[in-house]
């Protein structure tokens, strides 16, 4: 080929010194620029030069140049390699600088040095031919074997790669292109050098002595490959005998790579297989099964269906299908457990009892649902908990207060994301038995919303007819909940669904009478507090007349679970004293020896709940016990928070008590009226309901047609109560929602007090529906009404004659307290509600103007 066709470099080339690296024909270098002779090189050559020829620099490697502009210019290398600069970027961070991208054209030899500043130029020889780079048929010819040799080992190195890399491809093609002279600079570039052979490689100016030098690199870089292959390998069979050894547990090695994983999951999927294929699902949950993990086997892991499938068949696998416990009951000791766990509650033990003993005989759980109805903290749980303790089952609590979807209950569409069982199957996956007690807890207190009805999902769950074959959306296959024992807790009936009322068997659970609250509080609360905080009877004592009186100054409920926090309270504090007084033994002092046998006087002072000791008591280093009186009680709890004394808001006319139910058990309540001058208008307040409002309606009509018989006139003298006048009733609290019949009584009493201007009797209380010929109704919830009066210290109790049955199961003790009048009709209640009796007197005016 003709010379004038080749590249020709120019012969005069700035020179670029750089230290770190080697730039050889054929191949691309980043180089950062930042000495001062190197940035005006590029300063003035490369970023104001407009013709290509400007942009041939040449690079003389291994030539340290200081970072001063003062010195001389370093020795020079001796051979460098002409370079096109393709790229400059410059920047100012952290010092100014410039980053080149070069290409290396080819060898030049340094003639002579032309200039040295600003930066060097020298007059060059070009040592390579270029023209061979377009051109290569001559140089077989001229190298044969040596060159032959050279390209086979290239060709074995690209083949060791990984092929599917497109730029291990490309290269494979670049070796078969390319002239074979350019190869061993552009292999030596390529593999692993130091920089040093690399600058061996540069000197070699010879061909021949090129090629010579290039095969052992290439051998080496192959050779290594070889090794790391191997290895690589090695390890991977190594990985392999660990999954098959430990099959099911995933293994987090850094080198793993993809498809180990996948390897590795895919061993998952197999166990999983094997657990289903063992598991005793039902016939058609296998069949679902197997089709689902056929599936998950043909799925690629990064799909999100992937992680879905396999949650749902490890979930399938968890269910207890088949495995349940074995029922222990023996009703002797059913009888026992239950004795032990809970003071009194004779009635509800009793039919508990009864239930569990026709399991017994009949060995199957069809019948009603229990269904505890009572206010909140008399036990309801605890009793649940109790059944499955004598059953030896395990138990589960759900609780449905709020829940307002149905999927709650029957869980969600697979297709949903985030879609999950509900809580039904949860439950027997945490539980991991197919028999357990469930308690469905606050059964009243579902909601309903958008999302569904949840209480007819419970329907399914809870009709033994059907739930042999409860199918959870998320399952999607039957399951059988005819061994789980449901039991339903409510504060009231009043709000639960009627469907799903007919299938349970209410029983109601009334409040505590103060007697029973206090055998609770020091057979089962006291005891339970201390063990919770560490104590020991022997460290702390609380006496009855105590526990009484935290029932009655600092508690107003049904239940006990007030009376359980204040007794915690009481234990926390004292926590703190006997930790206190632990330290301080620790280092006896003699002062507080002496302080401490003090305190155990007082201490045997307080013994009388009555007796009179100073609350700084407390604060001395105790000494056990630590006795809790009145005054530990003011000092742990504050002052009391209720008062027992109703009295003193009957002193006007105008004010009756009435005894109201709520779901929080029974409460006494006030009713309050005024007249005032106006047009006859009534006016209720208290948020009441409509049966309320009737019911005073009501009394006001009694009232007006009996105004003559009582002589009852308003403030302007007239027997029509409304002439001229205004009738304002209230019921307080004012925010508390009010319904029901039974207040009749109360707002007749109450009207008859402000209209005869006499005080009704102020430690009598009453409650009773009222007609408009004046008889009285009965009404629900006596149990709850009188105990509610017991708790305010009332002394009379006005109901009606037909409630006379419900006395019976009011305790001895506080019917002993109390004085029942059953009252049939108005007449009979005004009588006892008015001290000396409400007469009628109309009737002797009648006769006496007959006379
Ligand atoms: P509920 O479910 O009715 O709201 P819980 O069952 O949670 O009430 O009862 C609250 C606490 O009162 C529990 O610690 C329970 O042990 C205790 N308790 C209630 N009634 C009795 C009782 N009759 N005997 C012993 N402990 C009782």
């Amino acid at each position: 080929m003709a010379a004038g066709s080749a590249i020709q470099i120019p012969t005069r080339l700035p020179l670029l010194l750089t230290h770190e690296s080697v730039l050889l024909p054929g191949s691309t270098m980043r180089t950062s620029v930042d000495s001062p002779r190197n940035m005006q090189l590029v300063r003035s050559r490369l970023l104001k030069g407009t013709s290509l020829r400007s942009t041939i620099i040449g690079v003389i490697p291994n030539t340290s140049d200081p970072t001063s502009d003062c010195d001389d210019l370093p020795n020079l290398h001796r051979i460098g390699t002409a370079a096109l600069a393709v790229q400059v970027v410059g920047s100012n961070w952290p010092k100014p600088h410039y980053t080149l991208l070069v290409t290396g054209l080819c060898r030049f030899q340094i003639l002579q040095l032309l200039k040295e500043k600003p930066y060097p130029v020298a007059e060059v020889q070009q040592l390579d031919r270029l023209e061979q780079f377009t051109n290569g048929h001559k140089s077989e010819e001229e190298l044969g074997e040596l060159s032959e040799q050279f390209y086979k080992y290239a060709v074995q190195l690209v083949e060791m790669l990984d092929m599917s890399v497109p730029a291990v491809a490309k290269l494979r093609r670049l070796l078969d292109n390319l002239p074979r002279e350019a190869l061993p600079d552009i292999l030596t570039s390529i593999i692993r050098t130091t920089n040093q052979e690399k600058l061996q490689i540069l000197d070699a100016v010879r061909l021949e002595e090129r090629f010579k030098m290039t095969i052992p690199l290439l051998v080496r870089q192959i050779e290594g490959l070889k090794l790391l292959q191997k290895t690589r390998k090695s390890k991977q069979d190594d990985d392999k005998r660990v999954v098959a050894i430990r099959p099911n547990r995933r293994i987090s090695h850094g080198s793993i790579t993809e498809d180990e994983e996948e390897e590795e999951d895919h061993d998952d999927v197999v166990m999983l297989e094997k657990k289903i294929r063992t598991s005793s699902m039902s016939e058609q949950a296998l069949k679902v099964c197997l089709k689902e993990i056929k599936r998950l086997k043909k799925m690629p892991q990064s799909m999100p269906e992937y992680a879905l499938t396999r949650n749902y068949l490890e979930l399938m696998v968890e269910l207890p299908w088949n495995k349940s416990t074995k029922d222990r009951l023996e009703i002797r000791a059913a009888r026992i457990v239950l004795d032990n766990d809970h003071y009194a509650m004779e009635k509800l033990k009793k039919r508990v009892l009864e239930y569990l003993a026709v399991r017994q005989l009949k060995n199957n759980l069809k019948g009603p649902i229990l269904c505890f109805v009572g206010p909140p903290g008399v036990g309801k749980t605890s009793v649940g908990r109790s059944i499955a303790k004598t059953l030896g089952r395990e138990f589960h609590r759900i609780a449905l207060g709020g829940v307002c979807d149905q999927s709650d209950i029957r869980g969600h569409r697979r297709t949903y994301v985030g879609s999950m069982p509900g809580r039904i199957i949860n439950g027997l996956k945490t539980v991991g038995v197919n028999n357990p007690v469930f308690l469905l807890d606050e059964v009243d207190k579902l909601a309903k919303s958008l999302q569904g009805d949840p209480a007819a999902a419970l329907l399914e769950v809870l009709d033994p007819e059907q739930n042999h074959s409860f199918t959870d959306h998320y399952l999607n296959v039957a399951f059988d909940l005819s061994q789980v024992l449901f039991i339903a807790t409510a504060n009231t009936t009043a709000t639960i669904p009627p469907a799903l009322l007919d299938r349970m068997e209410v029983i109601q659970v009334p409040g505590y009478t103060q007697e029973e609250k206090i055998e609770i509080a020091h057979r089962h609360l006291i005891p339970k507090q201390l063990d919770l905080h560490g104590l020991t009877p022997q460290q702390i004592q609380i006496p009855q007349v105590t526990t009484l009186g935290i029932i009655t100054r600092y508690t107003r409920e049904a239940g006990v679970r007030a009376l359980d926090r204040k007794l915690g309270a009481i234990c926390r504090a004292v926590a703190v004293k006997v930790a206190e007084g632990q330290h301080k033994e620790a280092k006896p002092d003699r002062a507080e020896v002496g302080e401490g046998e003090d305190c155990k006087e007082h201490i045997a002072e307080d013994a009388k709940p009555e007796s009179i000791s100073d609350t700084a008591d407390l604060a001395l280093p105790p000494e056990m016990p630590i006795l809790i009186d009145f005054h530990a009680l003011k000092d742990i709890l504050g002052p009391p928070l209720y008062d027992m004394e109703v009295s003193e808001r009957l002193n006007q006319p105008g004010v009756a008590i009435g005894l109201a139910w709520t779901p929080l058990g029974g409460e006494i309540m006030f009713v309050e009226a005024s007249q005032m001058d106006g047009e006859g208008q009534l006016t209720l307040t208290g948020q009441l309901g409509d049966v309320m409002k009737e019911s005073a309606h009501l009394a006001i009509s009694w009232l007006r047609s009996n105004a003559k018989r009582y002589q009852l006139t308003n403030a302007s003298g007239s027997f029509d109560l409304l002439d001229n006048t205004d009738i304002h009733l209230h019921f307080p609290a004012g925010a508390v929602t009010k319904d029901g019949p039974s207040a009749g009584v109360t707002i007749v009493t109450c009207l008859a007090s402000l209209f005869s201007g006499r005080l009704v009797c102020s430690d009598v209380a009453m409650t009773g529906e009222i007609t408009l010929r004046g008889l009285v109704l009965p009404v629900g919830g006596i149990k709850d009404k009188v105990l509610a009066a017991h708790r305010a210290g009332l002394k009379r109790i006005i109901i009606p004659q037909r409630n006379e049955k419900d006395l019976e199961e009011i305790a001895a003790h506080v019917r002993q307290d109390l004085t029942f009048v059953l009252a049939g009709c108005l007449d009979e209640v005004l009588n006892a509600a008015f001290d000396g009796g409400f007469a009628v007197k109309a009737r002797l005016e009648h006769l006496n103007s007959k006379l």
